[in-house]
């Protein structure tokens, strides 16, 4: 499947959490609620079951980024699974299969469920927040700390990771997609005059009838439902780790063939070679058994 997400962390802005008048309040981070300082401080964030279940997909999604085989062990693993294809695939590259980089990255396969009133709610509550935010500050006043327009990536292998991936980490977008202040202030400079209203109503419009079950509510059946340049600026920077090794070795190494190897609960989930005809998959070939 050809994957859109080039999902976030960061590099850009940090989440825009304002500090509530109240000092024994805080906001809920991931639909903007306001909870008692001491709930935040035991869970974290308020008691909608979507947050909650938000929280713990959130440091799953961080341990499966995380328990990536790298360097020798994931050479080991993937020459023992792929080697015979990878070599016969490198003999049309200039470079030698020893020196083939070799970066993992996660695999998410979860299904897609029909977005629930609970979720669709809980955006609204989190845009209405946001959107208050953003309106604070007069349409004049407002000052960017980035361009009002996206630039597209131009890492191709780090893209094939990603689509091969699925998105993992849109599991951290919940039910509100980091759609917060900044990125509101900036759709109000592309288009002076818009309402709050208006500015609600386009995100909430977006949302797609399916998502990915527990991960963003954006993360529809052909990866992110929302345009590149009205994602946040989060969305648009983040990379895991592998995704940023990828994309430094292609920063320094323009063309050069790298494999990745995705990595479900059940272990690796497929091979790509991306080589000098673009990507190629290596594993697993006609006949081999399903994987996660
Ligand atoms: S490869 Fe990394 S950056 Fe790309 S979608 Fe997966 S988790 Fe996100
Ligand atoms: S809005 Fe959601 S689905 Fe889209 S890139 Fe961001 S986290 Fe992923
Ligand atoms: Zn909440």
């Amino acid at each position: 499947m050809t994957h859109p997400i080039r999902p976030f962390p960061n590099g850009g802005s940090a989440p825009l959490i304002p500090k509530p008048h109240n000092p024994l309040l805080r906001q809920c981070p991931q639909c903007a609620a306001e909870i008692p300082l001491v709930r935040f401080q035991v869970h974290g964030v308020c008691e909608a079951p979507a947050c909650v279940q938000a929280k713990a997909m959130c440091a799953a999604q961080a341990r499966a980024a995380t328990d990536l085989p790298v360097g020798a062990p994931l050479r080991a693993e993937l020459t023992e699974r792929a080697g015979q294809a990878l070599a016969t695939l490198m003999q049309g590259e200039e470079s030698d299969i020893d020196d083939l980089p070799m970066v993992a990255v996660p695999h998410q396969n979860t299904p897609l469920s029909p977005v629930s009133e609970e979720r669709r709610a809980l955006l609204a509550k989190s845009l209405d927040t946001h959107i208050a935010e953003a309106f604070e500050t007069a349409e004049q006043d407002i000052t960017l700390q980035y361009p009002l327009e996206e630039e597209e990536p131009d890492f191709p292998a780090s893209d094939m990771a990603c689509a091969m991936c699925q998105g993992q980490c849109c599991i951290l977008g919940a039910s509100h997609g980091f759609i917060k202040g900044e990125i509101l202030q900036r759709q109000r400079l592309r288009q002076p005059g818009l309402t709050p209203e208006a500015l609600k109503a386009y995100y909430m419009g977006q949302v797609p009838e399916v998502s990915t079950a527990g991960a963003c509510i954006f993360q529809g059946e052909r990866g992110c439902a929302l345009p590149r340049r009205d994602r946040s600026r989060i969305c648009n920077t983040h990379g895991c780790s592998g995704r940023k090794a990828l994309e430094s070795l292609e920063d320094d190494f323009p063309g050069r063939p790298i494999a990745v190897a995705t990595y479900g609960k059940a272990g690796i989930a497929a091979i790509k070679l991306h080589g000098s005809k673009g990507e190629e998959a290596i594993w697993p070939g006609a006949g081999t058994p399903g994987q996660s």
